[in-house]
This record gives C-alpha cells, structure tokens and sequence, in this order.
C-alpha cells in the first residue's frame, strides 16, 4: 500500500510500527534516551480513550543535559556558524521529507490530539510551508545594516543567540512545533521542545527525522514530560537564552515569572476569548455557515476562536435560528472516520472543563440557546462533547473566562460603538472578527479591536507572512510565522567607529 493509496482510517503500517514501540524516549544530542530515573507516562487516543503509547517522564537533571546538548551543539557544531543558505538546505531537507511522509504524520497526530485527519494534514502542510517559508525569508535578510550617522562608520549585525527553549500546548502540536523550530533554527540557534503531555508523538517523531536527514545531534532536542516537572525545569534553565510558551494564561504567567528570574527573554502565545461582531447588513446564512464551522473546528480547542457573538439585535434571532440548525447537524465521530465533522475533545480533564462551564454559566444566569453535554458516539469510549450555544449578560462567567470547546456565547447589540466596546470588553486580545456587507464599516471595526488580530468576514485567519500574536492576556511578543519572528531569532551587536 503507498502513502498517497490509504485511506484516513486504515493505520498505515509504518504508524503502527511507531505506536508499538516499547517506549518513545527523548531525543537529545540526536540520540534517544530515556528519562534518568526510568519515569514513563502514557498518551491516549481521545476519539477511543485506548492507550496509544508509553513516553519518557524527564526529570529535572535530563532537561539539564538536553539544554547542555543544545548549547554544545551551538558553541561546537557548525550549525551556527554556517552561511545561512546552507542551513536552509536543512530546512528544505526536512520539508521535503515531512511531505513524503504526510500521511503518516498526519495519522499520528490525529489519534494523539483528537482532531479530525483533514485538518491534521493541513497542520503537517503548514510545517512545511513555515519550513519553506522560513528558509527563504532568511536567506533575503541582511545580516549587516550600514547606517549612516554623521562623523562614525557604523553598522548592525545579526548573530543567533544560542540554546532556545520551546514549551508547546496540545491543540497543534505538530503545526506549533514548526512555527518554533523553523526560525530558531534557520537563524542558527539550537531548540530544545517540550511537548505537551497529552501529544508528544508527532514532535518526537520529527526529531528522529531531523536526525535522519541530517541536522548535527543537538540543534533539534525533543524533551517529552509532564508540565510540572518536565516544563518547569526547561523554564527554570538558565542557560537557555530565549525561551517560548505557547499555552493558558496560568501556565504562561509562572513561565514568564521563572524565566524573569534568569532574565531570560520570552515569548507569550496565550489563550482568548474573540468576538465576533455581526451586523444586521451581513449575508446571515454564510456568516452562520462559517462562525458554526470557526466553533467546532478541533471541536473548539483554538486559541483565536471566536467564542462571543455579538449580533445586532434585529437580525439576532435569525441570526441563532440559523446557527443552531447548522451547530445540530454537526456529525461527531471519531477523528479518522469518514464523514465526522468534529471529533473528541483531548481528554476527560477536558470534557469536564467544558462541560463545567456550561453548568457554572448557567448556574450565573446564562440561557441556554442549544443545549451541549455529552456526545454519545457508537462503539467508541472517547471525550465527546455536543457543540452548546449560551446566552445573557457578557459579564456571565462562560462569557468572560476560555472555555476551550465548542461552544459560543451570544449577546445583542444595538449600534457599531456598542458592538466594538462589547467586543473590546475582555481581558483578553487575541483575534475578533467583524461581519457586515459594508468594508469601510468593516476596517474601521477590524482596525478598532483591542487585539492582536482583526479579521473581515471570516474568522481564524492565520496567513503566513502577517504577524499574528495576542496582546492583554493573550500574551506578548511573538508575530509567528513573519519577519518580527524571525528578527525575534537574532541578537543585534552595534558596531560602531568614530571617523
Ligand atoms: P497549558 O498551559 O496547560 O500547557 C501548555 C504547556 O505547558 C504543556 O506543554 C504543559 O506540559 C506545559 N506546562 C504545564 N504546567 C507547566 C509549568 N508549571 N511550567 C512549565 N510548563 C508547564 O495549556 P494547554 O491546556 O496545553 O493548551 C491550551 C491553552 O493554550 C489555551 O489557553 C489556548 O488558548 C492556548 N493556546 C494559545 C495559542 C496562541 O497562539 N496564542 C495557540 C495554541 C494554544
């Protein structure tokens, strides 16, 4: 059977060989090791609940030796001190043999993060892209600026910084994976990765393979472990010299305190909690069509979802009369069934996050527009959930805290001021949405969010090239897959004589 021949549900061989190994150790200086004192956690299939594969628990003192790894590999490998084309030969390399091996990838990361096999394929294209991408934004950028300055000679000059740490949430942990190592390593620095505990196989497998085309040991260090112990001492390093969270509020704010203490520069993508701001002049069934299609993509678990709706108020019963037919044809499955529009959420931890929510805003007042709970799917034990759609005060706690599923909050509002200040209205500033048939109405709104994103007509829209990050509690810093990112990998040295 070719890669290209199998179906999303027939598990290719080359997968299964994967899932059966023994124990998926960490790769550090390109080779794998197990955890120092033998620890082991195991990852699961949500769509099933069934155990996928047993992991390498880190301790403290391994993530000490990934992170000297790095640093060796910095100081002692070519790696750093290559012309920039020949390191994009590496990432070219490694693109080319990510698409060859799509499939396969792409089956790994669906049973280990729950999404359905579609969009785990076009995370594993968007590796390859931001690969791409990457090397040749890099090789067009000047790594010397003369500036000219009166009585002096003086210049700017680009050089990697050295080992970067990388910690990873477990909703694209594929596709975030390459948004971290591609500039990091383009530029010349090392990485050391720690996936979340819930999905670390695709970014172990990745590791191997980067060994496999080539990449001297130690440039792409894969750290698998849990959070608290794992996590912890990758942020806590103080060898590292850049570090980057992508992950919840809570987690990021300890990252950050951890790193503050090395003065360790860090980078933040957060959680959010977007707006969505309809007005009545918009086409109702194709904003329902895709603001639906935004709330259960990976039923719900994005960070820039749009999770409020602000509807003006004389198109808002249409508007949900429209949405909740749709929200209940959704087909829920297994992720690599044919036909399932949304699968599991990634765990029970998960499932009852969401389902908690639904009750605690309620409980405050919220009215129930589409009822949500658990999905019941025939024959599987996974973490179901039904898409749910919530209504009332935007100061109800499911309207202001992330809830991370598939579900919406809706409110009414009467005038554009009053959709903006709704919408602006949050502690978080990821990415909100305006929709309406008029543009200039449109910018004006998308150009007024407190965000770091502002999208038309459409939501989730992620575009390589455009800087995308968060702002309040959504995060700081970062600009993704974009030269802010990739000046983010360089440290500047001012070289400076007086004439
Ligand atoms: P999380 O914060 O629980 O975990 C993220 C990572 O941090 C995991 O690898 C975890 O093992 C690690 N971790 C946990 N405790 C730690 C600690 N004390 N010290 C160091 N590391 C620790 O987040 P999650 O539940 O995996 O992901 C969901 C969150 O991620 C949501 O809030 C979502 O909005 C956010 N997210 C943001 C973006 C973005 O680009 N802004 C993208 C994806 C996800």
């Amino acid at each position: 059977m070719t890669m290209e021949a199998a179906t999303q549900n027939e598990l290719l061989p080359e997968v299964q060989d994967f899932l059966n190994k023994e124990i998926h150790g960490a790769v550090i200086g390109g080779v794998e090791v197990m955890a120092a004192d033998g620890g082991t956690f195991d990852t699961h299939d949500p769509g099933s609940g069934e155990k996928l594969a047993t992991v390498a628990n880190l301790t403290a003192e391994d993530v000490e030796c990934a992170v000297a790894s790095a640093q060796k590999a910095f100081n002692e490998s070519d790696w750093a001190k290559m012309p920039v084309n020949e390191r994009c030969v590496y990432l070219h390399r490694l693109a080319d043999e990510v698409e060859k091996r799509k499939a396969i990838i792409a089956q790994i990361e669906t049973l280990d993060c729950g999404k359905i096999y579609e969009q785990a394929v076009a995370d594993v294209e968007n590796f390859i892209e931001t690969h791409r991408y990457f090397a040749g934004l890099a090789q067009n950028l000047d790594m010397r600026t003369v500036i000219a300055v009166k009585g002096h000679e003086a210049a700017v000059v680009r050089h990697p910084w050295g080992a970067c740490g990388f910690i990873t949430p477990w909703n694209f942990p594929f596709l975030l994976c390459g948004w971290g190592i591609a500039p990091a390593t383009v530029s010349g620095n090392t990485c050391v990765v720690k996936p979340a505990e819930d999905t670390p196989l695709s970014t172990l497998y990745v590791a191997h393979l980067a060994k496999e085309v080539g990449y001297p040991g130690g440039v792409i260090n894969v750290i698998p472990g849990i959070g608290e112990q794992t996590g912890v001492a990758l942020s806590a390093n103080p060898n590292l010299k850049r570090m980057s969270f992508t992950g919840s509020p809570e987690v990021g704010r300890m990252v950050a305190s951890n790193c503050g203490g090395n003065l360790i520069p860090v980078k933040l993508e957060l959680g959010g909690k977007g707006a969505a701001v309809i007005f009545s002049d918009v086409d109702i069934d194709d904003a329902a069509e895709k603001l639906v299609g935004a709330i259960t993509f990976h039923a719900g678990q994005v960070c820039c979802d749009a999770t409020r709706w602000l509807i003006q108020r004389d198109i808002y019963d249409d508007f949900i009369g429209a949405t909740v037919d749709r929200l209940q044809a959704i087909k829920i499955g297994h992720q690599m069934d044919n036909g399932t529009q949304m699968g599991p959420v990634v765990s029970e931890v998960q499932r009852n996050r969401v389902l908690g929510y639904l009750q605690k805003g309620v409980a405050a007042g919220a009215e129930t527009l589409l009822e949500g709970g658990t999905a019941e799917v025939s024959g599987r034990n996974g973490h179901y959930v039904k898409p749910a759609l919530l209504a009332g005060s935007l100061d109800n706690v499911a309207a202001r805290e992330e809830i991370f599923g598939p579900v919406a909050y809706c409110a009414p509002f009467d005038d554009e001021a009053e959709g903006v200040r709704l919408a602006n209205d949050t502690d978080y500033g990821l990415a909100n949405s305006v929709w309406s048939s008029d543009l200039a109405r449109c910018r004006r709104v998308a150009e007024a969010f407190d965000s770091g994103n502002g999208w038309i007509n459409s939501h989730n829209v992620v575009v390589h090239g455009v800087p995308y990050a968060g702002v309040k509690k959504s995060g700081m810093g970062g600009g993704v897959v974009s030269l802010e990112t990739l000046l983010d990998y360089y440290r500047n040295i001012s070289v400076i004589r007086p004439l």
